[in-house]
């Protein structure tokens, strides 16, 4: 019997570039600055009291909502952090990673013949979870070397069907940050439309500049049409955990509970037990990302000098753009093909997050490294001016 293949509901969808790029590296043996994740370990406590929760008993199903110690947890810090209030038990879900928690919200929210405004760059899986919805996407780009939001154009895109606008600060493939002015400016222009924001925040803790993270928590309008989501992932450099949450006033988090429910029910017990009492025994560990992960930005960038890319220092995220228009002509996308397989580094390519791809010539770089992977990267560079590509 000859299987038929099913009418794809996502006909337009690839497999993700991180995916594409990981594996090539792995093929090509290339040092993978591509896919975004550390190659260093959660703090060791951490994982102690992982392995502490497994050991204990802490291993059925957890609540459908999340570890109530988790959810409190987390409402301390949002109250430290942005001096405002989220009820654990109404306003706050856990969910397997941000990527089901944006997921769930934009099933939950978006409807069959609504309209998703998107910026491009945008990361990966807004768009197919937009389609599924029966939505559909609007993108509009990013402006500039500053990777600025276009108020404007956001204004002259905004209509009746608007059903939500999905933001990402600190910006993900371009390092890049909204500012407080922005978010006001943001809720503005959103003030006459009855539209809901998703506000992917799962870098909030890396953050350079000295204006710090504009999460939208902290803006009392926004707030009430927001859903908030971030990952421990990046927190704790363990995104092979899968361990996000979704912050969102009531009446948004029933309607995400009910997708999440039967989307996976409920995240790993142990892990979130684990993460709770961390968080108990050392609430203030994200005060040390910043600083963590501008060396690392900083040792990336000293590295790199002497070699052809150029760069703008990221203000947030563990990733660097880098352009390579005095190296090569190529599209990004086979341009990292050939460095990673004919020079051994893999990066992404970032006109895979666009409808519409701009002329330039850029590729993000991972710099959640040790010293080494990169002074490797470094010495396999070393004669990218002279071959060329
Ligand atoms: N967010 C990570 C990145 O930007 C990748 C996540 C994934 O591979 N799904 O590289």
């Amino acid at each position: 019997m000859t299987v038929r293949a099913p009418v794809s509901k996502l006909p337009d969808t690839g497999t993700t570039i991180f995916t594409v790029m990981s594996r090539l590296a792995e093929q090509h043996s290339a040092v993978n600055l591509s896919q975004g994740f550390p190659d260093f370990d959660p703090p060791a406590r951490l994982i102690e009291l992982v392995a502490d929760a497994l050991a204990h008993g802490r291993n059925q199903y957890a609540p459908m909502a999340g570890v109530t110690g988790l959810r409190e947890a987390i409402a301390v810090g949002v109250a430290e952090r942005f001096g405002s209030s989220v009820d654990p038990e109404t306003e706050i879900t856990i969910t397997s990673g941000a990527t089901e928690a944006l997921f769930c919200a934009i099933i939950a929210l978006a409807r069959a013949g609504d309209e998703v405004i998107v910026f491009d760059p945008a990361y990966d899986s807004y768009e197919p979870a937009i389609t599924l919805a029966g939505a559909k996407t609007v993108h509009l780009p990013l402006s500039g070397a500053a990777f600025a939001v276009d108020f404007d154009r956001l204004r002259d895109s905004l209509n009746a069907r608007t059903r939500l606008v999905v933001i990402n600060t600190p910006h993900n493939p371009t390092g890049t940050l909204l500012s407080a002015a922005d978010r006001d400016r943001l809720a503005e222009v959103l003030a006459p439309y009855d539209c809901f924001v998703i506000s992917d925040e799962v870098y909030e803790h890396i953050v350079f500049d000295r204006a710090g993270h504009a999460g939208i928590l902290g803006h009392a309008g926004l707030r009430e049409r927001s859903i908030a989501i971030s990952s421990f992932g990046k927190t704790f450099h363990a995104t092979g955990w899968k361990v996000g949450y979704a912050i969102a006033p009531a009446p948004l988090t029933q309607e995400l509970r009910r997708v999440h429910q039967f989307c996976t029910f409920a995240t790993a017990t142990p892990l979130q037990c684990a993460i709770a009492a961390y968080l108990h025994e050392n609430p203030r560990h994200y005060l040390e990302l910043p600083e963590f992960y501008r060396a690392k930005r900083d040792y990336f960038l000293a590295a790199m000098e002497g070699t052809p890319f150029g760069f703008t220092p990221a203000q947030g995220t563990y990733f660097q753009l880098a352009d390579y228009s005095s190296i090569s002509d190529l599209p990004d996308v086979e341009f990292a093909r050939r460095l990673t397989i004919e020079h051994g580094v893999a990066t992404i390519p970032i006109s895979v997050f666009y409808e519409s791809p701009p002329a330039s010539r850029l590729v993000r770089f991972c710099f959640a490294k040790e010293r080494a992977t990169i002074d490797e990267a470094r010495r396999r560079l070393n004669d990218l001016q002279r071959l060329g590509l």
